[in-house]
């Protein structure tokens, strides 16, 4: 792994950051997003408590599996233990998006799953949104309680707390975190006027 790949990674996790602030996937400092390094076994992540809007490369966190610092000045991600857990338990997964995205997050605190009631759920979440048992915020008992659901699927809700996506790449984890808010929105509008239809075949 070269400097200049890192440096990449680095970029990736600030352009996405701002780009789930911009799109109202997190308010405040809330949620953070990593890319794991694989070879190394070094996860890059966003810092704790840091404004977006002034967020820069630089505050962006290297850390090991561990939580050692590698590289950056702000601790890391009050909840690196959930994205180190992740990565250890799903060898497909490359990087995490954990946001509080607030229609998804809203089935998250009342533990109500979301059917199959949208075509891509299919290709994006493999399915329907499934809750994971509640765990101290910034305990590793976090990702491992998501660990069970993101063996089959692309994204969980996470109960009382938020959703949590994964994917090969940022790219990826970032588009089904974007597709677990956009179901929930929707379904929580079809709720509103009307009994929502499971796609056929999708009744589990
Ligand atoms: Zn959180």
């Amino acid at each position: 792994m070269s400097s200049r790949q890192l440096t990449a990674y680095k970029q990736a996790v600030l352009l996405t950051a701002k780009k789930a602030y911009d799109e109202k996937l997190m308010a405040g400092t809330s949620g953070n997003l990593s890319v794991f390094c694989r070879e190394l076994g070094q996860v890059v992540i966003t810092p704790s408590s840091y404004d977006y809007g002034i967020m820069e490369e630089k505050d962006i966190v290297i850390i090991d599996l561990e939580g050692n610092v590698i590289q950056g000045c702000h601790k890391p991600s009050s909840e690196w233990k959930m994205h180190v857990e992740i990565y250890k338990h799903l060898p497909h997964v490359g990087a995490v998006v954990h946001t509080h995205s607030p229609y998804a997050t809203s089935f998250a605190v009342n533990h109500q799953e979301i059917p199959v009631i949208l075509i891509e759920m299919i290709p994006f979440l493999k399915g329907k949104l499934e809750i994971s048992p509640y765990a101290e915020q910034g305990s590793a008992q976090v990702g491992l309680n998501a660990v069970p659901i993101l063996k089959r699927k692309n994204a969980c809700l996470m109960a009382n707390h938020g959703v949590v996506a994964v994917g090969e790449t940022l790219e990826q984890a970032y588009i089904h975190s974007v597709y677990a808010e956009d179901t929930a929105k929707i379904y929580h509008m079809a709720l509103s006027c009307g009994q929502p239809v499971v796609i056929p075949g999708y009744e589990e």
